[in-house]
């Protein structure tokens, strides 16, 4: 070991105050949790319970310190606790938390917003990912007076009831809801579509004319572990679209200000028609928000007769944390760079531990985003990261944690690098990495 890490930090690693803390959650909140993932049910054993983070760090009840490669699932870009942003939430703080009457401080960001993604005119801000992208299909439905929508095995666009399907039975079917609560009236609106596979979209559209609204799509996918958009499947899905009158959401919730200061869009190249955004847009604070050019955005009310409304939009303190992380990233574009470089220094180094030990693995990725299968089978949609070998995943999983590093406690999540790791942290974690896989 490298010294670095402080002595404490040990493979003995205690975890006595987050378990007795997590059984004390779990007799007031269902599971003990407000987010299932939270809970390790893919890993096992018991969630670590948070003190504070600050840059690259977690700190647990138990004192233990953590590289953190989830960044609150996207949000932290720059690391936990920014300084500016910190100070300009606790200063706007003394001026009152939500008012439900407008404030200049709205449109100074969706100006910025504005400024930094393409294609997009107009932007109206809510308070979550789910919020997003349940009001922007509702607006696509509107807008085109049809019902259908597709979306894709594997894709996450929040808790909304139309998103919580999965494939029904035949190649070509409705979907059926995956929860419980969800109704089947809701399920047979939605289309599901297998990722990356531009042939089951266009038999989709044959077999509903004129019927679908809209395909909602994670332009790079984060909730099946990170996967990429193979060539021309994107520009298919906007062709598509184009052809058959329907709208092209972009779900860039994961992507948005992450892959590049216009998100997907601008790192891929494509334009959607109404663009879902949340996790940076809010600085870490609880913010959502959805754009398209004006023509869309003019059917929203109170212009247009598509109802979507929040007490809580447009948040004084959310508005805050959300300008000043954009300002700091328009103000330093090389962010961008820096995160990428990092990441690719991790996968690159992890290729020949990997090869050494003989394990089946796939990594992806694309900017800050990453992740790693334990299969030989290229990952390609949800299929293909289902065939991961999730016994393996559950002790590199655990084998990092005792190490100091904190994952994705899911095989079907992204890791998501903050641009306050530096290279000792990378470092560290790739010693963290090579013992655990030498261990698997
Ligand atoms: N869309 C995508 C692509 C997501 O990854 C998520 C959440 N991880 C959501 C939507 C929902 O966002 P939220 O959890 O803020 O409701």
């Amino acid at each position: 070991r490298t010294g670095y890490w402080p002595t404490t930090q040990s493979k003995m690693m205690q975890y006595q105050r987050s378990s007795a803390l997590f059984n004390e959650a779990k007799k007031v909140i269902p599971g003990g949790v407000n987010s299932p993932v939270r809970a390790f049910n893919a890993v096992g054993g018991t969630p670590i319970f948070l003190t504070h983070a600050m840059g690259a760090y977690l700190f647990d009840e138990d004192q233990n310190r953590y590289i953190d490669f989830i960044a609150s699932w996207g949000p932290m870009i720059l690391g936990h606790a920014h300084p500016k942003v910190v100070a300009a939430v606790q200063a706007r703080a003394e001026k009152g938390t939500s008012y439900g009457i407008p404030t200049a401080l709205e449109t100074e960001i969706a100006k910025r917003a504005l400024s930094m993604v393409p294609h997009m005119d107009q932007i109206r801000f809510v308070n979550s990912g789910t919020e997003a992208c349940m009001s922007a299909v509702r607006l696509a439905r509107g807008f085109t007076g049809r019902d259908k929508i597709i979306k894709f095995a594997g894709c996450y666009h929040g808790h909304a009831d139309a998103f919580l399907i999965q494939a029904g039975s035949g190649a070509v079917t409705f979907g059926s809801p995956n929860s419980p609560g969800v109704t089947a009236g809701t399920a047979k609106d939605t289309l599901l579509a297998a990722y990356n596979n531009l042939e089951h979209v266009a038999e989709i559209f044959r077999a509903n004319p004129a019927q679908i609204a809209a395909i909602i799509v994670e332009p790079v996918a984060g909730n099946m572990g990170c996967i990429l958009p193979q060539a021309s499947f994107l520009e298919g899905l906007r062709s598509l679209c184009d052809t058959h009158g329907a709208v092209l959401i972009f779900d860039e919730v994961m992507t948005g200000f992450r892959l590049a200061q216009g998100g997907a869009q601008e790192c891929l190249g494509v334009r959607a028609d109404l663009v879902t955004y949340g996790k940076v847009i809010g600085g870490g604070l609880p913010v959502g928000a959805f754009a398209a050019r004006k023509e869309i955005m003019d059917f929203l009310a109170p212009l247009g007769p598509v109802y979507q409304a929040g007490t809580l939009s447009g948040n004084p303190l959310a508005m805050t944390a959300g300008l000043t992380m954009l300002d700091l990233l328009h103000a330093h574009p090389e962010t961008y760079t820096s995160l990428a470089n990092k990441t690719a220094f991790l996968h690159r180094e992890m290729v020949p531990l990997l090869e050494e030990k003989g394990l089946p693995y796939q990594i992806n990725r694309l900017g800050s985003m990453m992740s790693l299968h334990f299969t030989d089978t290229p990952v390609v949609d949800f299929e293909t990261a289902a065939k991961g070998n999730n016994d393996y995943f559950k002790k590199y999983f655990h084998g990092m944690l005792k190490r100091g590093v904190y994952l994705p406690p899911s095989a079907f999540e992204s890791y998501f690098l903050n641009d306050a790791i530096s290279q000792k942290d990378l470092e560290h974690t790739l010693e963290a990495f090579s013992e655990t896989i030498k261990a698997l």
